[in-house]
């Protein structure tokens, strides 16, 4: 059992008031609270290691490129990867998949196909998407049901000879939807495809084993897994890292420069042109300890129980449809009320102290599908309680009969 008071000690920020009523943060898939230890650690870093990483011979620059390289280590075995170098350090998911649909445009040609899912973040849809309007490669679309779900034998039906990548997110940042995406990536290895899975809403929520996955590339960002802002992973097997040009190009990214030529250095450095965010690795390296120090298994059950509840509260609600109703879901709850406006909820919220999301959530076709243009989100985190749904019902029940 989580003891959810000792947890909620270590997040100062969930402490304070909101227009004069305690906060209630219901907007974790848009980005996480940081705990106190991954705030020490960076102060730490830059009040006592702060120097440039791989290029001093004095002692800072060997603390920081050792603790640097620590927290790689330390990510590559949380996430189950075969080796450090296959952790390349960037600015978020949104990078991480612009690096891979980057480098990847010269195994991509004019009658081949990628495939994605309807339910992408515009992460992993756009860049896809002008990949192949740079190479003249299609665009494959698979849908999910209403329900939220993709059926996998739709998602093999799009799957032939010319499939090149499929990209999926692993968690859905609008319907919650966990995806099969072990299975998925068995289909698309049997057609002889890659898959790019874009972890962002799945790293501080579900075990994640790129091993037993066996995607060849695993995006994440750090700051929506209690780590800072500014830092992300891009996960890759080693075969991929090696058969792939570099990014940009720089220093670190080097192993030796002429005018006429350049060798470049080996893996994962080949992927970390300039100077890298220590201070966000060793954040991230901490974020991850707290987490499994708890035990991300722990976490899912209580998120759970959490999603369980606020999802039977909200159905007690007159005119509420939720958006994503698949059997597996994570804590991310996608609604509208009829009659009444996402934003003007949102708004009337916010002046009782709920954070949460509305819009399209930077999935514009996936809401425009359900005939919408935007939802309401509460996305619940290891720190949110039962107690938080029961303010946030009483507010959105208020703010309901306001609007109506
Ligand atoms: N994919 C998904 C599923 C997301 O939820 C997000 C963030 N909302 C992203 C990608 C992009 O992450 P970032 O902005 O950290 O690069």
């Amino acid at each position: 059992m989580l003891d959810i008071n000792q947890i909620r000690n270590d997040f100062p920020i969930l402490q304070q008031t909101v227009n004069g009523k305690p906060l209630v943060y219901f907007d974790n898939a848009a980005t996480t609270q940081k705990p106190m230890q991954v705030i020490d650690r960076m102060s730490r870093y830059y009040k006592n290691e702060n120097s440039n990483v791989h290029r001093g011979v004095h002692y800072l620059s060997q603390v920081a490129t050792e603790a640097y390289e620590a927290s790689r280590t330390y990510i590559a075995n949380y996430i189950h990867a075969s080796d450090p170098s296959e952790i390349v350090f960037t600015r978020g998911t949104t990078e991480s998949i612009n690096l891979v649909a980057s480098v990847f445009e010269s195994f991509i040609k004019e009658e081949d196909e990628i495939v994605i899912t309807s339910m992408e973040h515009h992460s992993n849809l756009v860049p896809w998407q002008q990949l192949c309007f740079r190479t003249g490669a299609r665009l494959v679309v698979v849908k999910a049901s209403v329900d939220g779900e993709l059926d996998t034998r739709e998602f093999e039906k799009a799957l032939n000879d010319k499939t090149r990548l499929v990209a999926i997110a692993h968690i859905s940042n609008v319907l919650g939807t966990i995806n099969p995406v072990k299975e998925i990536t068995r289909l698309a290895h049997a057609a002889g495809s890659v898959v790019v899975i874009d972890g962002a809403q799945a790293i501080a929520h579900l075990p994640v084993n790129v091993a037993d996955i066996d995607c060849e590339f695993y995006a994440f960002s750090g700051h929506k897994t209690y780590a800072p802002m500014g830092i992300g992973v891009l996960y890759g097997k080693k075969k991929w890292l090696e058969k792939l040009s570099p990014y940009q190009y720089g220093g670190e990214m080097i192993e030796s420069v002429r005018f006429d030529k350049t060798i470049f250095n080996s893996l994962p450095y080949k992927f970390e042109a300039g100077t890298p965010n220590v201070a966000g690795a060793l954040g991230l390296e901490e974020a991850m300890r707290y987490i499994a120090g708890f035990g991300v298994d722990e976490i899912k059950q209580y998120e759970d129980k959490l999603m369980d509840y606020a999802t039977g509260e909200l159905k007690k609600l007159e005119g509420m449809q939720i958006i994503g109703t698949a059997k597996q879901k994570a804590a991310v709850i996608s609604f509208v009320i009829e009659g009444i406006h996402a934003y003007d909820l949102g708004t009337l919220l916010d002046k009782m102290g709920v954070a949460l999301r509305t819009g399209n959530h930077c999935a514009q076709p996936l809401v425009e599908s359900y005939g919408l243009t935007s939802t309401v989100r509460i996305s619940l985190a290891m720190y949110n309680t039962l107690e938080e749904i029961d303010i946030f019902m009483g507010a959105l029940q208020k703010a309901v009969s306001m609007l109506r």
